[in-house]
């Protein structure tokens, strides 16, 4: 069988199409997407007619990825541009993106956010027909399905070979004449279209447009192709039409607060969660403290909600990343207390709500109460804007093993005693759609519901899962997939 890594990605993708600054843009582009992925970044440019690509990729932060010395060798008026996070041994720089290649259709470049469920089939069955893969990540898969010469009129047409991949897929694709972005037909994850001049682009989320002065002008649609070239704009809907099943952790969690996700922005929503959860579980305290950053606008909608003082005690270094980012459970540990601490004065004494978006390990929760109470916190409740994260997600968010995740592991009344918390109160699902004021089966729940948008094979999951946490690089020989 194929070497393949769990197909886990947490990425933003950016592209432009005719601006002369198009490099510069994306750079900045991507600074704004910096919140999708850490890992590396990426950008390619091309400047018309047969010019090859350039390229520029490397592990780290955009600010430590791009010098002035590349923006100003990225030539050309279209580019494309990545940020990627993955948790696997995979982390280097064969996985980076954009992933380019010289094709019998000419050069193409993509750009992917999402996780394909059937990657392993997919890359079996072009190794078969002679594909050479020179990385682990399902996202190459793409660039080989559209590189492949279309035999019939029907197949020709390059974004016919998309209609092979199932699960999760956001992707901006640059070709010698155009500039392509597509959604896969469940819409798991954003992708959308702004202007800028006369140029066009593209984004995983709307904060992008913000920074580089571009009007947004719509999402692409679940299912949609936007076809970006001399002629303008065409759309194309290749797909068998599907429910839309659009994660709703992108507005809990995942998405930056000044986007709009589906015309929604996702502060006001996450506002909006923190309310529901105040009428869900009401307490008596002095004040509501967030567990910044990835808590504050819930914890401003619950201490609205319950009229209680919102007091912003624990004080967050923004020079590290994400805590979850890190891969070991020591870093992990580590970097939890190196990123939060807290002003004693606020908790000494007092009632105290915390409240965080998610509880993922319990890693993160369990040490905010320990400083509380170390503080000398008299109470302290712990608040959470979503339902218990049960489930594994195979669309492009990534949790550890359902066995590691806190809810499996502890009943409620176990859960509040391993927390050291006076209670713990979650949001449920219901509260959580309504406080994205779209309809319910328009989301993907799967994470808290266990109900998957798209069915999947339970024992090659488990497969790739156990691969993933052993971080082997191949597959049995004898693996049964599908
Ligand atoms: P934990 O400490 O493992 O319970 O993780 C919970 C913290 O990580 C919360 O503060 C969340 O904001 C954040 N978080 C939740 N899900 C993810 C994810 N998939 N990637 C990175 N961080 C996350």
């Amino acid at each position: 069988m194929t070497s393949l890594d769990y197909p886990s990605h947490e990425c933003g993708v950016f592209a432009v199409y005719g601006h002369p600054n198009a490099a510069l843009l994306s750079y900045y582009g991507l600074f704004a997407l910096q919140h999708r992925g850490q890992e590396s970044a990426g950008i390619v440019t091309h400047a018309g007619s047969k010019t090859p690509f350039q390229s520029v990729k490397r592990m780290g932060l955009v600010s430590q990825v791009f010098n002035e010395k590349d923006i100003d060798q990225l030539k050309g008026s279209y580019a494309i541009g990545h940020v990627r996070y993955s948790t696997t041994g995979s982390s280097n720089l064969l996985n980076a993106q954009p992933l380019s290649a010289d094709t019998s259709r000419g050069q193409i470049a993509i750009a992917h956010n999402g996780n394909l469920i059937n990657a392993a089939r997919l890359r079996a069955e072009l190794e078969m027909k002679g594909s050479i893969f020179q990385a682990t990540s399902d996202s190459e898969i793409i660039l080989h399905l559209l590189a492949q010469p279309g035999a019939s009129s029907e197949t020709k047409n390059p974004l016919a070979a998309l209609r092979e991949l199932e699960g999760a897929f956001s992707i901006v694709i640059m070709g010698e004449k155009e500039i392509i972005g597509v959604r896969d037909p469940h819409g798991f994850r954003p992708l959308s279209l702004g202007k800028l001049d006369d140029a066009w682009v593209l984004a995983s989320e709307t904060c992008a447009f913000d920074l580089i002065g571009a009007r947004f002008v719509r999402d692409v649609e679940p299912g949609e192709a936007l076809i970006i070239n001399e002629s303008g704009l065409r759309s194309e809907f290749p797909f068998k039409s599907s429910q839309e099943s659009f994660c709703i952790f992108e507005y809990v969690y995942f998405a930056r607060p000044d986007s709009n996700l589906r015309n929604i922005n996702v502060s006001q929503a996450r506002v909006r969660m923190g309310q529901e959860l105040a009428r869900l579980h009401p307490v008596e305290a002095d004040i509501i403290v967030p567990i910044p950053d990835s808590g504050i606008y819930a914890a401003l909608g619950f201490s609205e909600e319950l009229n209680i003082p919102y007091e912003p005690a624990f004080v967050r270094n923004h020079y590290i990343g994400r805590t979850f980012i890190q891969p070991t459970q020591l870093v992990r540990d580590f970097s939890v207390r190196v990123k939060l601490n807290l002003i004693n004065s606020y908790v000494e004494g007092k009632r105290v709500v915390v409240v965080d978006d998610s509880i993922v390990r319990g890693t993160t929760a369990k040490n905010r109460v320990i400083n509380l109470r170390e503080a000398g916190a008299k109470e302290v409740h712990l608040r959470i804007s979503c339902p218990p994260h049960r489930y594994a997600c195979y669309y492009g968010i990534d949790f550890p093993d359902p066995e590691k995740l806190l809810a499996n592991q502890y009943s409620q009344e176990e859960l509040c005693a391993y927390l050291g918390a006076d209670s713990v109160g979650y949001l449920d699902v219901e509260g959580m759609v309504r406080a994205t004021r779209l309809p319910k089966e328009s989301f993907c729940l799967a994470c808290f519901t266990g109900d998957y948008p798209i069915p999947f094979d339970a024992s090659f999951n488990k497969l790739i899962m156990e691969r993933r946490h052993n971080q082997a690089h191949l597959l049995p020989d004898d693996a049964v997939l599908f």
